[in-house]
C-alpha cells in the first residue's frame, strides 16, 4: 500500500469555466433535473466499456471480477443516492484533470450557447451531454471515491460545487475494489432522488439501453436488474420501440433532440456487422470545427473498441451511431484500425445505405428532409468535391434556393426541367448571403429572360462548382464569369430593345479602356444587364470572383485576375456618356471611373481608390447641379 502521508488532503479551485458551468446548472430552476442521472450512468457505462477494451490486452485488469455493471443505491434517511461502477476508475491525477477542468469542446460550446440564450439556458442542458457537473443540480455535496484498475491506492474527491474541491487518499473501508463510487448528498429540493421509484423511473426513461447492465441495490444488499445491458442494435427491429431508439440515440450522441432519421440493419455475407445510425435534427455546435472527429462508435462483437475511427466520410460527420462487427479481431491495434479492409468495406456500405436512406426521405418526407438539409446541407455538399464517386447521388438530393424558388427550395432535376428554350447551362451566382445574391446586377439579364439562377451562399459552393462537370449533361456556369451567352435565349424585352449604333459603341468601349487602363482586363457590351449601366465579371478562364474573395480571406493577398467591365449598351447613362465623347473628355473620364466604382460597390466592395472616386463624384455632381 502507498504511504498516504506523502499525499495529504489537497484543496483545489475549479477552472473558471467549471465555476461558470456549475453556476448555470444550479441556477437553472426550470431545467429537467432528472438528466443528472442519465449523465452519471452514461459515464459509468463508458468506464466499464473502456475497461473491457483495455482488458483485451491486459486481462489482469479485469481479474476475478469480469461482471461489469452499474449499481445504484439510495438511503432515504441520509438522503443520498450512490452511483457505482466497477469500470476503469480514476487515478488521483485523473480525478483532478477530469473533474476540475473542462476539456470537451462540446461543453465550451454549451457555455457559449447558454450565454447567448440568457435565462433560457435550462432548455439547452438537455440538448448537450454536459456530464458529471450536472450532479450539482441535485446534490449539495458530491463525494467521488475511485480506484483505477490495477492500482492499490484509491482516492476521494469531495466538493460542494461552489468553493472548489478536495482530493485525498480514500479510506480503504469505503473504497471500491475497482472503479468509481459517486455519492450524492441530495439537496433539500431533490430528496425524491433518494427514492427507489424515482430512480427506477429515470433509468427506464433515459438509460434503459446503455450497453452495460444497471442494477438497483436493495437495503438488504440484494440486487434487482433495472436494465440488462444487452445491445439494442443486436435486437430485431420489430422488438424496438421508437422511444427506445430515441433514448439510445441520446446516449450514444450526447444530444437529446429528436433524431430525423434512424437506420438500423444487419449486413450478412462477406462481412457481418450491425449498424444503428442516426441523423440528428439539430445542428451540433461544433459541426464546422476542423478538429472534430466522427461520432460513430465501433464495437466488435458487443465490445466497445473506439469512438474515433472514421467509419463515415467527412461529409457525413453529423451522423451518430454504432457499428458492431462480427468478424474483426478484438485485439485491433490503432494501426490496424486505420488501414483495415473490413472497416473500409463497412464504411463504403454504410455510406451507401445512409445516402439511399436520405434519398428515400427526400422523396417521401419532404418536411423531414427539409430540416436535415437545412442543418446539414452545407456539410453534405462537401461530398460534392471530396467524393467524386458519390457526386451524382448527392446531386439527386441536393436542394437549392434559386431566383425563382421563393421560400421553397429546388432540386437540380427541377432546374433542368424548367430550362428555357436554347438554354444549355445551369447558371449560378456565388455570394455571402441570399439577399446580396438576389440584389446582384449580374442577374438582370437572366431575370428578363426568365432564366432561373441558383443562389449559392455556402462557402463550400465555390469549391464544388469548379470541380463538378455538370448535371444531366448541363455544365455549371457562373453568372459573374465569362461572356453571358444569353443571346440565343429569347427574352420578353428583346424586340423592344433599342439598337445601339455599332460604331458609337466601339468608340465608347475604346474610350473606357483607355480611361481605366490597368484596372480592368477588358470592356465589352453585356447581355446580362437590364436595368444597371455596368457590372464586373471574371474572365472566362480564371476563377470566379467570389471564389477569389474566399481564397483571399483565407490566404491573404490580392485577386490575381483583372475583371472585365461589362456595359449595358441600351442604358440611358451609357448612351449619354457615349454622346459626350469628343465634346467633354474630362467628364467622360470621370464617368468611366464612377461606373467602375459603382460596379465594385454592387459586388460588396469599395472603389479601388475611394478618395479619387469621391473627387470625381464631386466634380460630376457640381457640373450637374451647376455649382
Ligand atoms: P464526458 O463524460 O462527456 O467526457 P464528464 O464531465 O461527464 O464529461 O466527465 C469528464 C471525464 O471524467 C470523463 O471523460 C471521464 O474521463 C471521467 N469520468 C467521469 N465519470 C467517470 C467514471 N464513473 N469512471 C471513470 N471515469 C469517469
Amino acid at each position: 500500500m502507498t504511504d498516504t502521508s506523502e499525499h495529504p488532503k489537497e484543496t483545489h479551485a475549479f477552472q473558471a469555466e467549471v465555476s461558470r458551468l456549475l453556476h448555470l446548472m444550479v441556477h437553472s430552476v426550470y431545467s429537467n433535473r432528472d438528466i443528472f442521472l442519465r449523465e452519471l450512468v452514461s459515464n459509468a457505462a463508458d468506464a466499464c466499456e473502456k475497461l473491457r477494451y483495455l482488458a483485451l490486452e491486459t486481462p489482469a485488469l479485469l481479474g476475478e471480477d469480469g461482471d461489469l455493471a452499474i449499481t445504484l443505491a439510495v438511503d432515504g434517511e441520509a438522503h443520498t443516492l450512490t452511483i457505482a461502477d466497477n469500470g476503469i476508475g480514476m487515478s488521483r491525477d485523473e480525478l483532478v484533470e477530469n473533474l476540475g477542468t473542462i476539456a470537451k469542446s462540446g461543453t465550451r460550446a454549451f457555455l457559449e450557447a447558454a450565454g447567448e440564450a440568457g435565462g433560457k439556458s435550462s432548455n439547452l442542458i438537455g440538448q448537450f451531454g454536459v456530464g458529471f457537473y450536472s450532479a450539482f443540480m441535485v446534490a449539495s455535496r458530491v463525494v467521488v471515491t475511485s480506484r483505477r484498475a490495477g492500482s492499490d491506492q484509491a482516492w476521494t474527491w469531495i466538493s460542494n460545487g461552489v468553493d472548489g474541491y478536495e482530493v485525498q487518499p480514500a479510506d480503504e473501508a469505503d473504497a471500491p475494489a475497482r472503479g468509481t463510487v459517486i455519492r450524492l448528498e441530495l439537496n433539500e429540493e431533490s430528496r425524491d432522488y433518494g427514492e427507489r421509484t424515482t430512480v427506477e423511473r429515470i433509468v427506464e426513461t433515459y438509460s434503459a439501453h446503455v450497453p452495460v447492465p444497471v442494477r438497483f441495490v436493495e437495503a438488504d444488499g440484494a440486487t434487482a436488474s433495472l436494465s440488462d445491458g444487452s445491445a439494442l442494435w443486436a435486437k430485431p427491429k420489430s422488438e424496438i420501440t421508437a422511444e427506445a431508439y430515441k433514448e439510445f440515440y441520446g446516449n450514444v450522441s450526447g444530444q437529446w433532440d429528436e433524431p430525423a432519421l434512424t437506420l438500423h440493419y444487419r449486413a450478412e455475407g462477406r462481412h457481418e456487422y450491425s449498424v444503428l445510425m442516426f441523423v440528428p435534427s439539430m445542428k451540433p455546435f461544433d459541426l464546422f470545427d476542423p478538429a472534430r472527429k466522427g461520432h460513430v462508435k465501433l464495437y466488435v462483437r458487443r465490445v466497445f473498441i473506439a469512438d474515433d475511427v472514421e467509419l463515415l466520410p467527412h461529409w457525413l460527420r453529423f451522423a451518430r451511431g454504432v457499428v458492431d462487427s462480427e468478424d474483426l479481431p478484438l485485439n485491433l491495434s490503432r494501426e490496424m484500425l486505420q488501414h483495415n479492409p473490413v472497416l473500409e468495406a463497412i464504411r463504403k456500405n454504410v455510406t451507401t445505405r445512409l445516402l439511399s436512406e436520405l434519398a428515400k426521405t427526400a422523396a417521401n418526407e419532404a418536411e423531414t428532409f427539409g430540416k436535415i438539409w437545412e442543418a446539414f446541407g452545407a456539410v453534405l455538399k462537401e461530398g460534392l468535391y471530396e467524393d467524386a464517386e458519390r457526386r451524382d447521388e448527392l446531386f439527386k438530393i441536393a436542394r437549392f434556393k434559386t431566383t425563382t424558388s421563393g421560400e421553397a427550395s429546388r432540386t437540380l432535376a427541377d432546374y433542368v426541367g424548367a430550362l428555357k428554350e436554347n438554354q444549355t447551362k445551369i447558371y449560378y451566382i456565388l455570394a455571402d448571403d441570399p439577399a446580396r445574391a438576389e440584389a446582384s446586377p449580374h442577374l438582370e439579364g437572366f431575370r428578363a429572360r426568365g432564366v432561373e439562377v441558383l443562389l449559392l451562399t455556402d462557402p463550400v459552393d465555390a469549391f464544388w462548382v469548379r470541380t463538378a462537370l455538370g448535371f444531366d449533361g448541363k455544365p455549371f456556369q457562373s453568372v459573374t464569369q465569362g461572356a453571358a451567352d444569353l443571346d440565343a435565349i429569347a427574352g420578353a424585352e428583346d424586340e423592344a430593345k433599342p439598337e445601339t449604333d455599332a460604331g458609337e459603341l466601339a468608340s465608347l468601349i475604346e474610350t473606357l479602356k483607355t480611361a481605366l487602363g490597368e484596372r480592368i482586363s477588358e470592356v465589352r457590351a453585356s447581355a446580362r444587364l437590364a436595368s444597371s449601366p455596368a457590372c464586373l465579371v471574371a474572365p472566362e478562364f480564371g476563377p470566379d470572383k467570389q471564389f477569389e474573395k474566399i481564397m483571399a480571406r483565407h490566404q491573404g493577398g490580392q485577386p490575381f485576375a483583372k475583371p472585365v467591365l461589362e456595359i449595358n449598351p441600351g442604358h440611358a447613362l451609357i448612351k449619354a456618356i457615349a454622346a459626350k465623347i469628343g465634346t467633354d473628355a474630362a467628364l467622360v473620364e470621370d464617368a468611366a471611373h464612377l461606373i467602375l466604382g459603382q460596379a465594385r460597390i454592387a459586388d460588396g466592395e469599395a472603389p479601388e481608390d475611394p478618395a479619387d472616386w469621391g473627387r470625381r463624384l464631386d466634380r460630376v455632381l457640381e457640373k450637374a447641379l451647376g455649382a
